[in-house]
């Protein structure tokens, strides 16, 4: 099994699909499936009942639908594009990722 390279929060960019060519934000792993869960992507409408008894509006409910990580890819805001990402140990220790094509740190983690 792979390991999911991104990281709940990652703003990552859409490379396949209905919402190709969107960016959003990944709001869950799921590494069984190899999937994520992307804020606002990959959108699925499905219908619920009214149930008066527990309070529950009738209507269109849209909710994210995981997504294949392969779709994606972490997303630089310079390079306006999905890119992979390399990353780098500082002299401190810390680990930054950057971007593959322009180097820009994507994120810094402690
Ligand atoms: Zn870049």
């Amino acid at each position: 099994m792979h390991k999911i390279q991104l990281k709940k929060n990652d703003l990552v960019f859409v490379i396949r699909g209905k919402d190709k060519g969107k960016t959003g934000k990944v709001l869950k792993l799921i590494p069984e499936t190899n999937r994520v869960i992307v804020e606002r992507i990959n959108f699925s409408k499905h219908f619920v009942k009214a149930d008066r008894s527990r309070n529950v509006q009738g209507g269109v409910m849209e909710k994210e639908a995981p997504i294949a990580v392969a779709n994606v890819m972490l997303y630089c805001s310079e390079c306006g594009q999905g890119v992979r990402a390399r990353s780098r140990r500082l002299e401190d220790g810390s680990k930054i990722r950057l971007c593959h094509r322009c180097e820009t740190m994507i994120e810094k983690q402690k």
